[in-house]
């Protein structure tokens, strides 16, 4: 991917834990270095198809003097956030946060942080057996769009599915999304897991009725093999109540782990159930 840097923005800050740094102020120095295409502008040398870089520095100024960080993780998180969330062109964002005249008592030329942080495409699968089915999944995408820096981007149709499982209950009602967002996949679940709570989902019988299921299918490209979120999800290429409308968004995405596209597991469930 290409890239567009802003080398060494100098400002002088009152950040720091110390309250000696807050009063006397030090000196800061902040790189910025930003993924985008460069193509378009450069063929058609226009900057209407760029990240004008002046812009960016004066978003970086007005983030440095907002308020008194006492971290400079802080300091470069809130950078790379105010970036990704007004410059819709940048898809990865790297902010390294130096300070040269930090308070150690040795010879030294800098402490820094590197910040790297990205604009997040996910997957989810969202299905409802309890009451109104049709209005809880409707609700849980509004919730959905309304988590900070999050975007409903893409709904499949609504699809009427049998359970899963041998549990005998209701028929549900399943759908997928895609999703753009700035929280990591652990921090997604978190707020997935924290809407099914405030819909009022009770967990009681494994592969039972529920109220609201929110699950991430796919997370970018990523494999993320943790005590509490596997992700692709582990069963997605088994379920047809899955890849039907993971197929209608999203059918040329490649599962990382299978390395074939939706479509082509879609196929290949489908043969083996008939
Ligand atoms: P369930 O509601 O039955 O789908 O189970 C939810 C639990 O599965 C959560 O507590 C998560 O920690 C765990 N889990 C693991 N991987 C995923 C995933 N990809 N999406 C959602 N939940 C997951």
């Amino acid at each position: 991917m290409d890239k567009i840097y802003i080398e060494n923005l100098e400002f002088i800050g009152n950040h720091g834990v110390f309250k000696e740094e807050k009063m006397l102020h030090q000196k800061f120095s902040i790189s910025i270095e930003m993924e985008t295409s460069t193509r378009r502008a450069g063929v058609n040398d226009d900057l209407n198809h760029s990240t004008h870089y002046g812009f960016v520095s004066d978003h970086v100024e007005k983030v440095f003097f907002s308020k008194s960080f006492d971290l400079i993780e802080a300091l470069g998180e809130a950078i790379a956030e105010e970036i990704l969330v007004n410059f819709p062109l940048i898809q990865k964002v790297k902010v390294l946060v130096k300070k040269p005249w930090a308070p150690i008592r040795k010879q030294f030329d800098f402490v820094a942080i590197e910040a790297n942080r990205q604009r997040n495409k996910a997957y989810l699968s969202i299905g409802s057996n309890i009451g109104n089915s049709e209005e809880n999944l409707k609700r849980a995408i509004s919730l959905i769009d309304s988590l900070k820096n999050t975007k409903v981007t893409k709904c499949s149709s609504f699809l009427v599915t049998e359970p899963f499982g041998d549990v005998i209950q209701d028929n549900f009602l399943n759908a997928c999304l895609e999703v753009t967002t700035l929280f990591t996949g652990v921090e997604l679940l978190e707020n997935l897991l924290n809407i099914e709570k405030e819909m009022g989902r009770v967990r009681e019988i494994k592969w039972g009725p529920r109220l609201i299921d929110l699950d991430i299918l796919l997370f970018n490209n990523d494999i993320i093999e943790l005590d509490n979120l596997a992700v692709p999800h582990p069963w997605m290429c088994e379920r047809s109540f899955v890849l039907d409308p993971l197929c209608e968004i999203a059918p040329n995405i490649v599962h990382p782990l299978e390395r074939k596209t939706i479509t082509t597991l879609k196929r290949i469930l489908d043969k083996s159930s008939n």
